[in-house]
């Protein structure tokens, strides 16, 4: 059995309007945390101990704003307590202003010197072979959103468009071959046009996977304020649709595959970490406000607060799902993705009345086209070698969809 680890890195150096994602300005704890972290990740070992674990995902907040060593020190821990695959995808979370080579204006791609590489964080200065030291990032997910500075000052974003590029080249510049980066659309006042631009942007770039989200309003951020105080508008759900489609089409025109709903690929390039969760495998999550599945049906949560994390014990809470629960997870995730449910699953996990049931539900989605079900592994003897998947016509109607077919 596989597992995947996350770790949380819960510091940012601004807040993000629209953000609502456990995190602090209170970088200056970061060498206490990441003590606090290794004692988790060491504590938990038995966990999961019959599992190899095949990805490592440090998300945030904002991880690439640990240093290499204590990048490095995390990197080892995990290494040192855990039965990691000499090939697992580790992949961290960068904001473009983070990087070392981008936030010096005057130095172009072509000045990058052996020295910058030295110092650079992450690939060269993290662990890369033998010992104590194993294991080394390999994969870069950037928080870029746009690639419109006036956007980009609206939400508060660090970064400028310049400073995004420059990030990816100078990346590119040390070797870096799997990264990916995170476009929001449907922004406050965005145009089609300027979306537009994004994505000529983004497809220039040699990069390798791209997530994009619709931007969503959540409760308690500065945007959703401005919103409620009419400071700004949403864009319509119109736009937002059509901006979805454009995504789509040009995507596949770059050659990217559409293997999740908001999640673009090269071949060979899905995100192996988030397709676990998609996937139902199990995985730890270590951090204040980290989730941890044990693959079966417990949850664990650990409490969002970074002061009750470093005095510990660590305060968390246990959910055990019922039947129903896993049934409309497993629904809701392979709905997600291209494959879609594999139908076998669903009768393995939760019966052949369930299995029936689904089918019924789907029928008239099926009938409308809105449902696909693939027999790509039909044998003759079952029917539920096959997958029940959605119509890319109807992703934007998906959660009704979804919950028609949940129990
Ligand atoms: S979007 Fe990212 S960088 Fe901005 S506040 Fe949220 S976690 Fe921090």
């Amino acid at each position: 059995m596989t597992t995947g680890i996350y770790v949380h890195v819960p510091f940012c150096r601004s807040r993000c309007v629209y953000c609502d994602f456990f995190s602090t300005t209170r970088e200056e704890m970061a060498a206490t945390y990441v003590d606090a972290l290794c004692r988790e990740v060491i504590a938990r070992r038995h966990e999961l101990s019959h599992a190899r674990v095949r990805t490592i995902y440090f998300g945030g907040g904002t991880p690439s704003l640990l240093s290499p060593t204590l990048l490095r020190q995390i990197l080892n821990t995990i290494h040192q307590y855990y039965d990691v695959e000499a090939d697992a995808e580790v992949t961290l979370e960068m904001n473009p202003d983070d990087w070392p080579l981008s936030n010096s204006p005057h130095r172009g791609e072509d000045s990058i010197t052996s020295e910058d590489k030295n110092e650079s964080i992450g690939f060269a200065a993290l662990p890369t072979t033998g010992g104590a030291e194993r294991g080394s990032v390999n994969r870069v997910s950037l928080g870029i959103q746009s690639f419109d500075d006036a956007l980009l000052r609206l939400v508060r974003r660090r970064h400028d468009s310049a400073t995004a590029i420059r990030a990816i080249k100078a990346l590119q510049a040390v070797g870096v071959d799997n990264i990916s980066i995170d476009l929001i659309y449907g922004l406050p006042g965005q145009t089609m046009t300027q979306w537009e631009r994004d994505l000529d942007t983004a497809f220039s770039l040699n990069i390798q996977h791209l997530s994009a989200y619709a931007l969503s309003y959540e409760p308690g951020t500065l945007l959703t304020r401005w919103r409620d105080e009419g400071r700004i508008q949403e864009v319509t759900e119109e736009l937002s649709v059509k901006m979805y489609e454009r995504l789509c089409q040009r995507a596949r025109e770059a050659g990217f595959e559409h293997y999740e709903i908001s999640n673009f690929a090269l071949p060979g390039r899905h995100s192996r970490h988030n397709s676990s969760y998609w996937q139902g495998l199990p995985y730890l999550g270590f951090g204040p406000g980290a989730h941890s599945y044990d693959g079966l049906r417990t949850r664990r949560a650990n409490r969002p607060s970074l002061d009750d994390y470093l005095r510990g014990p660590i305060p968390y809470d246990l959910e055990v799902l019922t039947d129903d629960e896993l049934y409309d997870e497993a629904i809701m995730c392979g709905l997600r993705t291209s494959r879609g449910i594999a139908l076998h699953d669903i009768e393995h996990r939760f019966g052949p009345d369930r299995l029936l049931d689904l089918i019924h539900m789907a029928e008239p989605h099926l009938s409308a086209g809105r449902l696909i079900l693939d027999h790509a592994s039909l044998s003759a003897s079952s029917s539920s070698a096959s997958h029940l998947r959605l119509a890319e016509s109807a992703i934007m109607i998906s959660d009704d969809i979804m919950s028609d077919l949940m129990s």
